[in-house]
C-alpha cells in the first residue's frame, strides 16, 4: 500500500487514495493532524504527536519539536541523554503515521510519497528520503509542497497555467510560483520567511494582552516559562476563535487572580499589522524572481493552517486583487496532493516536476566591514550569489582593503539570508596576502562559482599583482552514508514505542501534569489529585473503571478552565 505524507514543521498528516479520492487517515486520538513532536516517556518509550506536544513544557529534556528546520544538517537533538539526528526524529513521526494507516486498513504500508518545501536543497531532500527509509518506507517520490497543493486543487488537469501558492504554517511562510506547461509542473520561484508563522501571531496577541494588564495588581511575570506557555496557548485559542466570532475573551488565571480582556477581530489585525507587512516582501520577491505580474496568475492557493485566519484571507485578496482559492482545508491539501501523486504514480501517470534544485537555495557571500559613522563595524554579510539564482552561476564582487599597510585579507565565506554573518552558516575561509598600501588602494576581485553539484569555488584575484587564490567548498552537509543508515536503523529498532491504545490516557495524564505545573495553591493540589487518581486507576488495567475515571476528569477539566 502506498500513502501520501505531509511531513510538516508543526503538523504531519497521512493520506491514502481511496477509490475515488484522497482520504486523510486519523491518528490514535482521532485527529488527522499529528503534531510533529517526538518525546520519550518515563520508561524510555517513544511518544509521537499530541501527547509529546503536551509534554514539551513539563519534560523539555525528553521532548523535541521543530526538527524539520535541521533536516540536511548534522545538528543533533538530545532526548534523555541520547542524541537524535533530525532524520531519526522525522522517521519516528513517519512510523507513527504508517502505523495509523496499517491500523485503519489492516494492510502493511511499504511505500510513500512525501512532500518537502520547494526550497529544500539536495541535502535536505536526501535527509527526507533517509527518514523514510529509517521508518521502513520506500520513498517512491518526493513532491514539492506547493505542487502537492496544486494537485489537490486539480490544477494539473489544466492546460498551460501559472499560479501562486501562499503557505503560512505554524512557524514558516513559503511563497511559490508554479507554472504548468506540457504536463510538467515547474517551480518558477520560491521565497519565504523561515521564522514567520501562526506562532508569531500568537506572540503578538500575548504581547498586546500583557501590555494591557501588566500594570494591574498581582499580574504575574509574563516571562516566567509556565505563564508564558499558558499565555501562548490562550492566545492561540483566542486567535482561532476570532475566525468564527467577532469577539473573544482572553483569560489568564494564575495564582490567586484572574485577568480577562475581550479582543475583537480588528484588535487582532491591529496588533499583528507588523507581521502582515512582513508577508508582503516574499510575495513581491517571488513575483520578481519569476518575472510574472500578479495579474497574470491564474490562481492563488491558500495553504497552511494559519491561512484560516480571515485577516490573512483579506490580505491575500487585497494583495492580488481577487479572491484566492479556499475550497479545501488549507492544512490538509498538501497531504491530499501527496496521495494523488502516489495514485498517479501507481498508474505510471505521475505529474512530472521540475524541481528547484537547479537553483542555489541559499545566498552565498562573505563577511565585510561597514563604516558606520567614525566606526568600522565588522560582521556584515555581503551576498555574492543570491538565493534562488539559477545554477551553474559565476559572480564577482570587488572588495577593498580596510587598513593602511594591511598585509592580509582574511575572507570568511558564509551562506544564509541574515544581514549579520553570526546568524548565517560559516562555510570556510581563505587568507589572501596583499601588498602593503594605503587603506582602500588594494582591490580584490572575489569570484564565486556555484555548480549543479553544490560545489562552491571562491577565487580571489588581485589586479595589482596578477595573483589569484582559490578555495573549493564542498557544500554537502550531513548526508548519511549507507553504513550509517544501517547503524541508525538498528538503533531506532531498539526503541520501544508507547502503546497506541494507551494514547488517550497518556494524553490526559500529560495534560494534568502540565496543569499541575502551571498552577499554584489549591488548584495545583486539585490537579495533582486528579493525576494521582488517573494514575491509580490505570494501574488496575480495568478498562471500564478507567473509562469512568477518564470521563469524570474530563468533565472537571471542562468546568475549571477554558484553556485546555
Ligand atoms: P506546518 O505546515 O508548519 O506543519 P500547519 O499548516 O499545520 O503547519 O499550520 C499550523 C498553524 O496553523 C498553527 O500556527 C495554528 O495555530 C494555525 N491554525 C490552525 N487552525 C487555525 C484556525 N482555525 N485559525 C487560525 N490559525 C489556525
Ligand atoms: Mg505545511
Amino acid at each position: 500500500m502506498i500513502v501520501g505524507i505531509d511531513l510538516g514543521t508543526t503538523n504531519s498528516l497521512v493520506s491514502v487514495w481511496d477509490e475515488n479520492g484522497p482520504k486523510l487517515v486519523p491518528n490514535a486520538l482521532g485527529s488527522a493532524l499529528t503534531p510533529s513532536v517526538v518525546g520519550l516517556d518515563d520508561d524510555g518509550q517513544v511518544l509521537v504527536g499530541e501527547v509529546a506536544r503536551e509534554r514539551l513544557q513539563t519534560h523539555p529534556y525528553l521532548t523535541a519539536a521543530l526538527f524539520k528546520r535541521y533536516m540536511g544538517s548534522d545538528h543533533t537533538i538530545s532526548l534523555g541523554g541520547r542524541a537524535f539526528r533530525p532524520e531519526e526524529l522525522s522517521a519516528l513521526v513517519l512510523k507513527s503515521l504508517k502505523a495509523d494507516v496499517e491500523r485503519a486498513y489492516g494492510e502493511p504500508v511499504t511505500e510513500a510519497v512525501i512532500s518537502v518545501p520547494a526550497y529544500f536543497s539536495d541535502a535536505q531532500r536526501k535527509a527526507t528520503r533517509i527518514a523514510g527509509e529509517l521508518a521502513g518506507l520506500k520513498v517512491e517520490k518526493l513532491i514539492n509542497e506547493p505542487t502537492a497543493a496544486a494537485l489537490a486543487y486539480g490544477l494539473h488537469m489544466r492546460q498551460e497555467s501559472s499560479f501562486l501558492v501562499f503557505d503560512l504554517g505554524g512557524g514558516t511562510f513559503d511563497v511559490s510560483i508554479l507554472e504548468l506547461f506540457d504536463g510538467v509542473m515547474e517551480v518558477r520561484a520560491s521565497a519565504g520567511d523561515n521564522f514567520l508563522g501562526g506562532e508569531d501571531f500568537d506572540d503578538a496577541l500575548v504581547q498586546a494582552f500583557v501590555t494591557l494588564k501588566r500594570g494591574e495588581a498581582g499580574f504575574p511575570e509574563a516571562t516566567a516559562p509556565a505563564i508564558r506557555q499558558r499565555l501562548r496557548r490562550e492566545a492561540q485559542r483566542v486567535r482561532h476563535a476570532l475566525g468564527n466570532v467577532n469577539n473573544a475573551v482572553f483569560t489568564l488565571r494564575a495564582d490567586e487572580g484572574e485577568w480577562t480582556h475581550t479582543f475583537s477581530a480588528d484588535d487582532l489585525a491591529a496588533c499583528t499589522a507588523g507581521l502582515l507587512e512582513r508577508l508582503r516582501q516574499p510575495i513581491e520577491r517571488a513575483l520578481r524572481d519569476a518575472r510574472i505580474r500578479a495579474a497574470d496568475l491564474d490562481e492563488i492557493l491558500l495553504v497552511g493552517g494559519s491561512t484560516r485566519m480571515p485577516l490573512i484571507r483579506r490580505l491575500a485578496t487585497t494583495l492580488f486583487g481577487r479572491f484566492p482559492s479556499t475550497q479545501l482545508n488549507p492544512d490538509e491539501v498538501v497531504a491530499c496532493g501527496a496521495a494523488i501523486q502516489a495514485a498517479l504514480k501507481a498508474r505510471h501517470a505521475a505529474l512530472e516536476e521540475v524541481v528547484l534544485t537547479d537553483v542555489c537555495p541559499y545566498s552565498l557571500g562573505v563577511e565585510t566591514s561597514m563604516e558606520i559613522g567614525p566606526r568600522i563595524e565588522s560582521g556584515h554579510f555581503l551576498p555574492i550569489i543570491e538565493r534562488n539564482s539559477v545554477v551553474p552561476i559565476s559572480k564577482v564582487q570587488q572588495l577593498q582593503t580596510l587598513h593602511d599597510n594591511q598585509r592580509e585579507v582574511a575572507l570568511k565565506i558564509y551562506q544564509g539570508e541574515s544581514r549579520m554573518v553570526k546568524d548565517n552558516i560559516f562555510l570556510g575561509d581563505l587568507n589572501v596576502p596583499v601588498p602593503a598600501r594605503k587603506a582602500g588602494e588594494v582591490t580584490l576581485d572575489v569570484r564565486f562559482t556555484y555548480d549543479n553539484n553544490g560545489l562552491l569555488e571562491a577565487q580571489v584575484s588581485l589586479p595589482l599583482t596578477g595573483e589569484t587564490y582559490k578555495k573549493v567548498i564542498e557544500n554537502n552537509p550531513g548526508v548519511l552514508t549507507q553504513e550509517q543508515i544501517a547503524e541508525r536503523l538498528k538503533s531506532l529498532e531498539s526503541l520501544k514505542v508507547h502503546p497506541r491504545d494507551q494514547q488517550v490516557n497518556s494524553l490526559l495524564l500529560a495534560r494534568l501534569e502540565r496543569l499541575y505545573q502551571e498552577h499554584l495553591g489549591e488548584l495545583r493540589q486539585y490537579y495533582g489529585q486528579l493525576a494521582a487518581q488517573l494514575q491509580h486507576v490505570l494501574e488496575t488495567q480495568d478498562e471500564r473503571q478507567i473509562r469512568e475515571v477518564r470521563s469524570h476528569i474530563s468533565a472537571r477539566l471542562a468546568e475549571l478552565d477554558t484553556t485546555h
